[in-house]
């Protein structure tokens, strides 16, 4: 027997405690509901706000035991923007990356991210050492540049 259709529905939290909608269906009985990817998508944050309903809907990716898995539901109207980084923000994460991007042995700067597993060092198998000659070479190519 199939799964009644009403089963993820709840308009008034009787079953579940907070208004419950099938996947998809919470806009046709509350447009001010949107997921926190859908707010972020216009701009707004979720901080400070409640829950304000749920989506559910049957999933083989749930963890559950009953296969059911659940979004929450925030109030785009009760939203704030979302705060733009402040210059010390920004200029912490700039540190950060930098780091994840400099070899702990020798310094070298690389395009992608140092794992840590390695210590954050060259990778190998050539590590730091097959560096010198290159690096030599960029000095002479400035030397000449100026
Ligand atoms: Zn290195």
């Amino acid at each position: 027997m199939p799964p009644a259709p009403t089963r993820f529905l709840d308009l008034d939290g009787s079953r579940f405690g907070i208004p419950t909608y099938p996947w998809g269906w919470s806009k046709h009985f509350d447009p001010d509901l949107g997921t926190k990817a859908q707010l972020r998508a216009q701009g707004l944050s979720i901080a400070g706000l409640e829950v304000a309903a749920q989506l559910m809907w049957a999933s083989t990716r749930s963890p559950r035991r009953d296969r059911v898995r659940t979004a929450n539901l925030y109030r785009p109207s009760l939203a704030r923007p979302v705060r733009p980084m402040t210059p010390a923000q920004e200029r912490a994460l700039s540190r950060a990356h930098l780091a994840r991007h400099t070899c702990s042995e020798c310094g070298r700067v690389w395009d992608v991210y140092l794992p840590t597993s390695n210590g954050r060092q060259c990778p190998p198998p050539a590590g730091c050492r097959s560096f010198e000659a290159p690096e030599r070479e960029f000095g002479r190519s400035v030397a000449v540049a100026a």
